[in-house]
C-alpha cells in the first residue's frame, strides 16, 4: 500500500493520484505538518498544479532499482547536503554545550532504539535480521562500564568527562520534541510491520556511515580536527571514535536486508513512507539536542 509519509493514511498500492490529492488538500488547508513535509521534500509553488503528481512520483521513484540507494540518498539530502542540518553544522565546530545537549537527548533515543529493535526480534523469524538486531542491542543492555564495548557505557563515560551526573540524566526527562519523536518510533515498532521498524531505526545509524559520501554527503558527522582539540575531554573523543568506528556500524548491512525483505514481502512503499516519518522524527530530535545545548550555554 501507498502510505502518506506524514499521517500514515493508506491508499491502494501505487495510487499516487490519491496520495497527491490528499497532500494538496492538506496544503490548501495549511495543515502545518503536511505543508512542512511538502516544502522539504517536494518543493513547489502550487500543489494544485498538474505537475505535482509527477514530482511526487519522481520523489518516490527508485530509479536504479535500488531501495538501499534511495534511502541512503534521501537521508544524505536531509542531513548532509550543502545546507546541512543545524546539528551536523554544529558538530563541525563543536562547543562543550553541544556535546552536553547531544549526550543527554541521545540517551533517550538510544533507549528507544533498544526497545524498537527488540520488537523487531520478537516480530520476525528471519535469523539474519534477529542476528543483526541482537548484535546491536545486546552490548547496550548487558554492558560493563569497564570495557569499551557498548555505546551506552561510552555515553555514560562521556557524561563524566563533561561534568554531568549519570543518574541525573537517567532520572531526567527529554525535551518535548524528543518525547514526540520517541512516541513515533515506539508506535512504529508496536503497530507497523517489522521491516518498517528496521527501516525507521537501523537507517539512523547512517549518521556514522563512512560510505555516505558515495551518496552525496558533503561533510562528515564531525570535523576530524575535533579529535586534536585539547579542551575536548578524552571521553568525548572516545565516544565519537566509537560511534564512527566502522566495526560498530551496521547501516549498510541493514540497508541490504531492508532491500531484500521489502522486495520479498512486497512492502517497498510502506518502507519508504515509514523511513520518511522516522527522518522527520530524527530531525526534531536533533533540534532538541541543540535546544538542550543552548540551555547549558545560558547557565
Ligand atoms: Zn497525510
Amino acid at each position: 500500500m501507498t502510505k502518506c509519509p506524514v499521517c500514515s493514511q493508506v491508499f491502494q498500492k501505487g495510487d499516487y493520484q490519491s496520495l497527491s490529492k490528499h497532500l494538496s488538500l492538506a496544503s490548501d488547508k495549511n495543515d502545518p505538518f503536511h505543508t512542512a513535509w511538502l516544502q522539504d521534500y517536494v518543493p513547489m509553488p502550487n500543489y494544485g498544479s498538474p505537475e505535482f503528481i509527477n514530482n511526487l512520483k519522481e520523489f518516490f521513484k527508485i530509479s536504479d532499482g535500488s531501495l538501499k540507494s534511495w534511502i541512503a540518498t534521501t537521508f544524505t539530502k536531509k542531513f548532509y547536503s550543502e545546507k546541512p542540518h543545524p546539528f551536523i553544522e554544529a558538530m563541525q565546530k563543536p562547543k562543550k554545550s553541544i556535546f552536553m545537549g547531544y549526550g543527554v537527548e541521545n540517551y533517550f533515543f538510544l533507549k528507544q532504539k533498544i526497545k524498537s529493535l527488540a520488537y523487531v526480534i520478537a516480530k520476525t523469524d528471519k535469523e539474519d535480521i534477529q542476528k543483526l538486531e541482537s548484535t546491536i542491542i545486546s552490548p547496550n543492555i548487558n554492558y560493563n562500564m569497564k570495557d569499551n564495548a557498548a555505546e551506552i557505557a561510552m555515553l555514560f563515560k562521556m557524561y563524566e568527562g563533561l561534568g554531568l551526573g549519570i543518574d541525573s540524566v537517567k532520572n531526567s526527562m527529554p525535551l518535548p520534541p524528543t518525547i514526540y519523536s520517541i512516541k513515533i518510533w515506539n508506535a512504529i515498532a508496536e503497530n507497523d510491520h517489522w521491516i518498517e521498524t528496521v527501516a525507521a531505526i537501523n537507517t539512523m545509524d547512517l549518521f556514522f556511515c563512512p560510505q555516505l559520501k558515495d551518496y552525496g554527503a558533503k561533510l562528515p558527522f564531525f570535523a576530524p580536527n575535533v579529535l586534536d582539540n585539547e579542551w575536548i575531554p578524552d571521553s568525548v573523543k572516545q565516544y565519537l571514535k566509537f560511534v564512527t568506528d566502522p566495526s560498530h556500524e551496521y547501516s549498510m548491512e541493514a540497508l541490504d536486508l531492508i532491500e531484500k525483505y521489502a522486495k520479498e514481502l512486497n512492502l517497498i512503499e510502506e518502507v519508504q513512507s515509514t523511513f520518511l516519518r522516522s527522518l522527520d522524527a530524527m530531525d526534531r530530535h536533533l533540534q532538541a539536542r541543540l535546544t538542550r545545548a543552548k540551555q547549558y550555554d545560558s547557565r
